[in-house]
């Protein structure tokens, strides 16, 4: 087992991998920019080093500040969470010929799967059914105009270098994706440095379904089930749950299986995501994989009873998976709320600075993963989650019901927060019968009479 972790990342996430640490016993490193100097990340770690300013580029994006870290600290391996470096292939590079076991994938598993017109290319060729689409990249719009002929619209343009919900712009008629194609390359070009871009079918109203893969040094490679995450807005996932409501028991072992199977063409190993999605028809098709522990991650871990943070530690440390795949048993039901600083109201307006008072609810089957405190100011510098409140419960009612009590009892004051959202998400009938797609927000917001006319307007 590792001697000492660094853990290169901030917020819940790092204070995760802490506790994952701590229960293996494996003392932890902290790094904090000059904006986080207060976090409980850095209190709980057993050391901790600030890497910069505030900026992420002059601090947790910062590769050569971290691995200074983690050569003064004397560690053997580091975390790289979730957001960040987490999926730079180049960080997981230097890593390694730094002498520093870097805890996820390859770099070049990170490399194929992170562009996502060759992951795409991948998993056809494994046998994944992928959304149709162009066959790569595309240069220019006069290339792009008889694929979407061919396609039929509406089609997206995509980054292939996309993360995060950005990079993507729908064309419903030529007119669209003559305006859209130059301006979706500027802004793949800014945001990733890489302006490659294709097109996929814009399916209209699809359930976003994603599969938990796991994979050791030895050849294991098993699925932990689903998470249903068609509750987002601007392509950013707000409730996640475990199992999805839709799918069957078939279903979940013939899509389960395809997962494994395209994982396994690029011979995965540690813990992935394999991200579909479904069509009312219930046709599905791979969408893209991420390389890393996901934000919602403990829905899995409450359903299956896997610890997924320590299973990446121990397998990164050359152990053998804690399961096989006739091992793993799905029991009840978790649903994942997160918790923003933001205004719900207007659009999702950020609203940083100071929690003046937290009370975080309790009781059978509520877990909640947070970094804040009473006091705790939250910075403008990153992104905006300050927790994630999970219910776990026997069967989705149970779950849902201890969901909507915990959202009561949460008591946060001095920001804005999306609690009174998700109240109004768990309300609403459809919410209830599990009938969801990725509109499901933008419709909610609709006929909210709370939302302002600008937040409606914006809840895309
Ligand atoms: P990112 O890497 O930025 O998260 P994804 O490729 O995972 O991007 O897509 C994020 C979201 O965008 C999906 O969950 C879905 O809501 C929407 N989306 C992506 N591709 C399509 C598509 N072909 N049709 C409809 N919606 C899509």
């Amino acid at each position: 087992m590792f001697r000492k972790v660094l853990v290169a990342n901030r917020g819940e996430i790092a204070l995760r991998v802490i506790r994952a640490c701590r229960e293996l016993r494996i003392p932890t490193v902290a790094v904090f920019s000059e904006a986080d100097r207060d976090s409980l990340h850095v209190r709980l770690a057993d050391e901790s080093v600030c890497i910069g300013p505030p900026a992420p580029a002059q601090s947790y994006n910062h590769v050569a500040r971290l691995i200074s870290a983690a050569e003064v600290t004397g560690v053997d391996a580091i975390h790289p969470g979730y957001g960040f470096l987490a999926e730079n292939a180049h960080f997981a590079e230097v890593c390694a010929s730094c002498g520093f076991v870097f805890i996820g994938p390859t770099p070049e598993m990170i490399r194929k799967m992170g562009d996502k017109s060759v992951a795409r290319h991948t998993m056809r060729e494994a046998g994944v059914p992928v959304v149709p689409g162009s066959d790569g990249l595309l240069g220019s719009v006069e290339e792009a105009l008889p694929v979407a002929e061919a396609l039929g619209y509406p089609v997206i343009i995509k980054a292939t270098a996309g993360g995060g919900g950005r990079g993507m712009r729908v064309a419903w008629d030529q007119k669209q994706l003559r305006a859209g194609f130059g301006i979706a390359q500027a802004e793949a070009g800014a945001a990733f440095s890489n302006n490659a871009v294709y097109l996929e079918k814009y399916i209209e109203r699809p359930r976003h379904i994603e599969f938990q893969i796991f994979g050791d040094t030895h050849g294991h490679l098993i699925h932990l089930g689903e998470r249903e995450c068609s509750v987002q807005r601007n392509h950013q996932k707000l409730i996640e749950e475990a199992p999805s409501p839709f799918l069957s028991v078939e279903q979940r072992r013939a899509v389960g299986e395809l997962a494994v199977r395209g994982a396994r063409a690029i011979g995965y190993v540690n813990a992935g995501t394999m991200e579909f999605l479904f069509d009312q028809d219930g046709s599905y098709y791979f969408m893209e994989m991420n390389t890393r522990i996901q934000v919602e991650h403990p829905v899995t871990e409450e359903v299956t009873g896997l610890d997924l943070v320590k299973e990446q530690i121990r397998v990164a440390a050359g152990e053998v998976l804690s399961r096989t795949q006739d091992e793993v048993e799905w029991r009840g039901h978790a649903i994942e709320c997160r918790i923003n600083a933001e205004d719900y109201r207007h659009g999702f307006r950020p609203s940083p600075g100071a929690i003046t008072y937290w009370y975080k609810p309790g009781g059978p089957g509520i877990r909640v993963d947070s970094h804040v405190y009473a006091g705790y100011v939250v910075p403008p510098y990153y992104d905006s989650m300050v927790g994630k409140l999970i219910a776990y419960g026997k069967d989705r009612p149970e779950a849902l019901r201890r969901m909507e009590i915990a959202l009561e009892e949460m008591i946060v004051e001095g920001i804005q927060t999306t609690i009174p959202f998700h109240q109004l998400a768990l309300r609403d009938a459809r919410f209830q019968r599990g009938d969801l797609d990725t509109h499901f927000v933008e419709s909610l917001l609709k006929t909210d009479p709370a939302s302002s006319a600008e937040g409606r307007a914006v809840a895309r």
